[in-house]
């Protein structure tokens, strides 16, 4: 088996110098790259832009740095130093790139066209809208904010996805507490003018809470002292704990902290209505309760793109929440479509659905029987093809494969067993519970846009030379591994100088200490130089001047 691609966290090959000169009037496929998010913009920089005629769009042009946006809410960083334009990544790159600031609002996969609307000029028509032709399209379009149809959360609430929300955000709060401070409010006015609501117990809403926490203990507390004793904040998560995606001693050490520090959290309540003075929320023990705020921010969760759901429906998706893609990121039953990143999530194929297949092509000399040996040589490419297999060898139950063949035959000496296909059934039987939708985070985003850009680097090497792991019936030939995930660990800052670090192998890590490392690893992920020492540089500011609180 030649197995092409190098997968995910491998590393890129340079690969064009190698390209044989393109023939007089070759005309270069087109690549058409919605969003400069992670996703687009990862792809875009690992990108041969020598290979292809690329065109971006989207209606932001610039990349943000999304996990400094909690910092740009309470001014710890400022807005430009999280940002990169697009069209600077791009010149760096050279190549042959073009940037519509434009959105995306229909997908014709029939004629591979885009339709596009700018928003910021308009056309002899009025509208501004344009069409785009495609060979191949890479949907990196992310996520939007899911409100759960909750009435008066898009009236009256913040969001904090993009970094026009966080400057809101951070306006919104200095302007409650201008409000709070007016000479003809009564204390039940100025009270609830300084109560601040983060709906969502995920990692924003509990790094927003902490960062506002920071906010008005280290800097506000002194510019407002005749107020600063009426300030609240509540954190509403309606499971049971906060950042349940975290190892528990994190949860419980959060809960702890913000429990000190005097952040309301209100686990197990749901919030069902907002209106303009009061957030309503729901608790099985107590019924309804309406809580007057001063300013709320939601951060529950994510949904599809409109656009992409009508997409969805032209392709036989209707019935799915998120757009389905293959191992290999390419979009179901949609040729020449690619999806990454927080737009889609990934089909990964279950074993038991090919089991006779694998039989077939792991009972190289037909016996109808695996040996040790048969199931020994296949079994590296099962790992590539099915990455549950490999989770399910590591956890508890199963440890290698002298377990694979006891499970199958009950006996755990002889070596030389050879394993029927009910068997070989059975000792799989339970590996497809190990499938895991990937986290919606930048990490898979900013890999799956590097695997992405080394497949299309190398598409043209790849179709004279075609083979690749497993091939099962149906599916076609695979020029690639799939798309494999590698986990790096995740912060959770918690605010006065400590952070939660959980790292591969359940390493966990709370305190000051993390706090510095989550210093360096931001510093160090940082697009370029430029945002690299404004961020730097606003960290200084802010140590030796604290925050600043006009606006
Ligand atoms: P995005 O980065 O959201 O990019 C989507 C792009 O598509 C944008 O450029 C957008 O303008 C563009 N677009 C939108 N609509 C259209 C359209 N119709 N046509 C064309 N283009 C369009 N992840 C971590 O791993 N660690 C963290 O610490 C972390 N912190 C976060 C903090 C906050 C406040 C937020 C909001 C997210 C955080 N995340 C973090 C998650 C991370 O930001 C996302 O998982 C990641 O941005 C997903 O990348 P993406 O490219 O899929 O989408
Ligand atoms: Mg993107
Ligand atoms: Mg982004
Ligand atoms: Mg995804
Ligand atoms: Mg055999």
């Amino acid at each position: 088996v030649v197995v092409l691609a190098a997968s995910s966290g491998g590393g890129l090959v340079a690969y064009a110098d190698s390209q044989p000169d393109q023939p007089q009037g070759f005309k270069k496929k087109k690549v058409v790259v919605l969003g400069t998010g992670w996703a687009g913009t990862t792809f875009l920089r690992n990108l041969d832009s020598k290979l292809y005629d690329v065109q971006v769009i989207s209606p932001r042009n610039y990349f943000a740095f999304t996990p400094l946006l909690p910092s740009v809410t309470c001014g710890t960083v400022e807005p430009r130093s999280v940002v990169e334009p697009i069209r600077r990544i791009l010149e760096k790159k050279g190549g042959d790139f073009k940037f519509w600031e434009a959105e995306c609002f229909k997908i014709d996969p029939a004629n591979k066209k885009i339709h596009c609307r700018s928003n910021v000029g308009t056309n002899l028509d009025g509208n501004g809208e344009f069409l785009v032709d495609y060979d191949y399209l890479v949907v990196a379009v992310g996520a939007r904010s899911n409100t759960f149809n909750t009435p008066g959360v898009t009236e009256n609430c913040h969001f904090l996805k993009e970094v026009e929300d966080a400057q809101k955000i951070r306006r919104s709060v200095m302007d409650c507490f201008e409000k709070a401070s007016l000479p003809y409010l009564n204390e039940e006015e100025r009270k609830k003018n300084l109560h601040f609501v983060v709906v969502g117990g995920g990692p924003t809403g509990v790094e927003f809470a902490a960062e506002l926490h920071d906010f008005v203990t280290e800097d506000l507390s002194k510019l407002y002292p005749s107020i600063q004793h009426l300030v609240k904040i509540s954190l509403i998560e309606a499971a049971d704990h906060i950042l349940t995606m975290f190892d528990k001693r994190i949860t419980n050490f959060a809960e702890d902290k913000f429990g000190r520090d005097g952040i309301d959290v209100k686990t197990g309540y749901k919030v069902v209505k907002v209106s303009k003075d009061a957030i309503t929320m729901q608790n099985p023990a107590t019924g309804d309760i309406a809580v007057p705020y001063g300013m709320a921010v939601w951060s529950t969760g994510i949904g599809t793109r409109p656009f992409v759901v009508d997409f969805m429906k032209q392709i036989g998706q209707a019935n799915r929440r998120v757009l389905a893609t293959d191992e290999w990121l390419r979009v179901r039953e949609c040729d020449d479509v690619y999806a990454v990143g927080d737009c889609a999530t990934i089909n990964q194929r279950r074993v038991m659905e090919d089991i006779s297949e694998i039989f077939r092509v792991a009972d190289k000399d037909k016996s109808g029987t695996l040996t040790v040996k048969e199931i020994q040589d296949i079994l590296e490419d099962i790992y590539v093809r099915y990455p549950q297999v490999k989770l399910y060898m590591k956890s508890k139950q199963m440890n290698g494969i002298a377990d694979l063949i006891r499970t199958g035959k009950g006996d755990t000496e002889k070596e030389s067993v050879d394993l029927s296909i009910e068997e070989f059934k059975k000792a799989l039987s339970l590996v497809d519970s190990q499938v895991k939708n990937l986290p919606a985070t930048a990490q898979v985003a900013a890999q799956q846009g590097q695997y992405l850009a080394t497949c299309f680097n190398k598409m043209q090497a790849a179709e004279e030379n075609p083979e690749g792991p497993i091939r099962i019936r149906g599916e076609g030939r695979h020029r690639f591994n799939p798309f494999r995930y590698r986990h790096l660990g995740q912060f959770a800052p918690l605010g006065g100088e400590q952070t939660a670090a959980q790292l591969p192998g359940d390493w966990v890590s709370i305190g000051h200490s993390s706090q510095w490392l989550w210093y360096s690893v931001y510093a160090t992920k940082q697009i370029s130089w430029r945002t690299r020492a404004l961020v730097i540089s606003d960290w200084g500011r802010r140590f030796i001047f604290g925050r600043d609180s006009s606006g």
